[in-house]
């Protein structure tokens, strides 16, 4: 059904009972013509992607939880495309635009909030880094505006600008378009569109190895059974390597736990994301009024899915020493999800060493963001088995080459 205002009234004639369920959960079919395995946002984009660029649906997405339950339900929501080398201004840019028109295109509003991002700069150097960030951008046909202090204040009178504080702040830059967006919503809005399309989305089913006859992948071995296809993608995040060893390869991905956590709801106090990269954290306050802020990365590698004390002091300190009224707010809730982590800090998207599986990974603390452009880019070469031109320089290739695209400084989170 669609959704919209006349639905909502109607629903509210009969008692909001008129709502189906959002999509189809069937029984897995013994073969497809593709098979992604990992049901967040970018398998679930690149599912429907398949089904609506390309013609293909029948098509299965294997999660072995349920839809959204990875760093897709776990992340602060940041879009942006404020990245430094032009291949990932491009592929930025991309997934921005296309979130920009995807509350429409999948019926399903998914709150995107273009309310600003800004960076601090806490020295002179900062400023000076900032400012050829921003010439950057600019060079790369994306729009940033470098900020006064007075500037910054405006933005965000709540930050602590006296020249006293512990991190005093000179100023930041801005990307206008970069903000928000509900991160549950995107997957559900994917999920939605492409069972719409004919896509079977199949929760709880865990992909434990891989079907290979003469050297090549035709199918997956799961929790409910094998499953053929002779073209997989995996965009599985943080357990790719699990899924490659299963596959018979290996990739330059390390796995980390990065944290969030959210604050009691309060009135509207900060209408713009505040990222601080000297310190790693970040804060935006969400529709309900929750402060969301973001952590660093463990500094040990992990699959332990869950929040930790140290790292959480770490953060609160530096929340603190940007917004000192914060620190009557309690907190509710903390958590973990487990990102992929690359060496360069750019994603892999592309073919694999196995032939007829693919995989989109390496997106580490930035994924949300590229979404849109991450499912695009993962259903073209899986439907052509060619790489889209934005992809071509991301691919696994590189580290073999060394033509690396080093975004280490703009993705925010040091990694
Ligand atoms: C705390 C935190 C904050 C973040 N903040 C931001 C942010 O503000 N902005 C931003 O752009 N990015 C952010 N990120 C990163 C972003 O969340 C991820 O890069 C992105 O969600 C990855 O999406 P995905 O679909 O690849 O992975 P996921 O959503 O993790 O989906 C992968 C799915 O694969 C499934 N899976 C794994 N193994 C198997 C298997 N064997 N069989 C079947 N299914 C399997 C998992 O259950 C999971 O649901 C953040 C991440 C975290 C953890």
């Amino acid at each position: 059904m669609k959704y919209s205002a006349w639905s909502l009234l109607r629903g509210a004639l009969v008692g909001q009972r008129n709502w189906s369920p959002a999509w189809r959960s069937p029984d897995p079919k013994p073969r497809y013509d593709a098979i992604v395995v990992g049901g967040g946002g970018h398998g679930l984009a690149t599912a429907y992607y398949l089904a609506k660029n390309h013609g293909l649906t029948n098509v299965a997405v294997l999660e072995r939880g349920w839809v959204g339950g990875g760093n897709t339900g776990r992340n602060t929501t940041i879009v942006r495309s404020n990245y430094l080398y032009p291949e990932s201004a491009r592929l930025y840019d991309f997934s921005l635009r296309l979130y920009e028109g995807l509350a429409r295109e999948l019926n399903f509003n998914i709150m995107l909030s273009q309310r600003g991002l800004v960076l601090l700069a806490h020295s002179r150097h900062d400023l000076d880094s900032m400012a050829r960030w921003a010439n950057a951008m600019r060079m790369n046909g994306i729009e940033a505006e470098l900020l006064s202090r007075e500037q910054v204040a405006a933005l965000a009178p709540a930050l602590d600008l006296s020249p006293e504080a512990r991190l005093p702040v000179v100023g930041g830059f801005i990307q206008r378009r970069g903000g928000t967006a509900r991160h549950d919503a995107v997957a559900w809005g994917y999920a939605r569109a492409a069972s719409k399309l004919g896509v079977d989305i199949i929760q709880d089913c865990e992909v434990r190895g891989f079907l290979q006859a003469d050297g090549r992948a035709v199918g997956v071995e799961t929790s409910r059974g094998p499953i053929h296809a002779d073209r997989i993608g995996i965009a599985a995040a943080g357990h790719s390597s699990v899924l490659a060893k299963l596959a018979g390869f290996r990739l330059p991905v390390t796995s980390y736990a990065l944290q969030a956590l959210v604050s009691e709801p309060v009135k509207p106090l900060l209408d713009t994301v505040i990222l601080s990269p000297g310190t790693g954290a970040y804060v935006s306050q969400s529709d309900k009024g929750e402060m969301v802020i973001g952590a660093m990365l463990d500094l040990f590698p992990s699959y332990a899915q869950r929040g930790s004390f140290a790292i959480e002091q770490a953060i609160v300190a530096a929340t603190l020493a940007m917004f000192p009224a914060f620190s009557r707010l309690r907190m509710l809730r903390q958590w973990a999800g487990i990102v992929d982590v690359v060496h360069d800090s750019s994603p892999i998207i592309g073919a694999t060493p196995v032939p007829g599986i693919y995989i989109n990974c390496g997106w580490g603390t930035g994924g949300f963001k590229g979404i849109p452009v991450g499912g695009w880019t993962l259903a073209h070469v899986l439907a052509t088995g060619k790489n889209h031109e934005l992809a071509e320089p991301f691919q696994l290739q590189r580290f073999l080459t060394g033509r690396l695209i080093d975004e280490a400084a703009a993705s925010g989170i040091a990694h």
